[in-house]
């Protein structure tokens, strides 16, 4: 990748992350934003790129780059259980009217956003602990203000054209479903918009893979 771009990745055979200079910008980072919108942003990118050394790709190499299995069998299957609650519940989601997710071609980036999301979190809340008061911005709490910026990193539109053919071939879910997809799961995304069981954002069994 050039400087300019706004992008990451993850590469398994040099177990190295990536981020360029272009990524290092406004929304995802700036110098004059708050912990919690640092940390919601980039934060949450550098988190989603570290889960990628352990999905269902990354799981499969070792520190080294070698292709080979490190974990037990009962670890392995206990991996493969949680990631069959990832797919269900992505694969739930319909992209356009008819349209539904595919959450097995997307297991591997979905994985890595909720590990992304949920790491970034308690980064931002560690650096939080000892703070001496709460900044509250446009009347959001801090835990608020870390989700909202989750959210905005996603902000796009598209053509149902594109949308139709990403859903055949996209490995990340649909910008919205990232976001909705990993929060849902979060149970301190619905203390902080005190969003009861059941309600659209909420995760009735809520997925985590550890
Ligand atoms: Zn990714």
């Amino acid at each position: 990748m050039t400087p300019p771009t706004v992008n990451a990745y993850y590469d398994p055979l040099k177990n190295h992350m990536v981020f360029p200079a272009g990524i290092l910008q406004a929304p995802f980072y700036s110098s004059s934003a708050s912990i919690a919108v640092n940390l919601g942003g980039m934060g949450m990118v550098v988190g989603h790129e570290l889960t990628h050394g352990f999905d269902d790709e990354g799981s499969q190499f070792a520190g080294n780059g070698n292709l080979e299995n490190r974990w037990s069998p009962e670890v392995c299957e206990r991996f493969e259980k949680k990631g069959t609650y990832v797919v269900n519940q992505y694969s739930s989601y319909e992209v356009l009217p008819g349209v539904k997710l595919n959450g097995k071609l997307t297991l591997g980036e979905n994985i890595a956003d909720l590990g992304g999301t949920k790491l970034a979190f308690a980064a931002y809340r560690a650096l939080r602990q000892d703070a001496p008061e709460e900044i509250i911005a446009d009347e959001f709490t801090e835990d608020q203000q870390f989700f909202l910026a989750v959210g905005q990193l996603w902000c796009s539109k598209s053509r149902e054209e594109y949308a139709h053919h990403a859903a055949k071939v996209d490995l990340h879910s649909p910008p919205n479903f990232r976001v909705i997809g990993s929060l849902a799961n979060l149970p301190g995304f619905a203390r902080a918009f005190s969003c009861g069981p059941g309600k659209a954002m909420t995760s009735a069994n809520t997925c985590e893979v550890r």
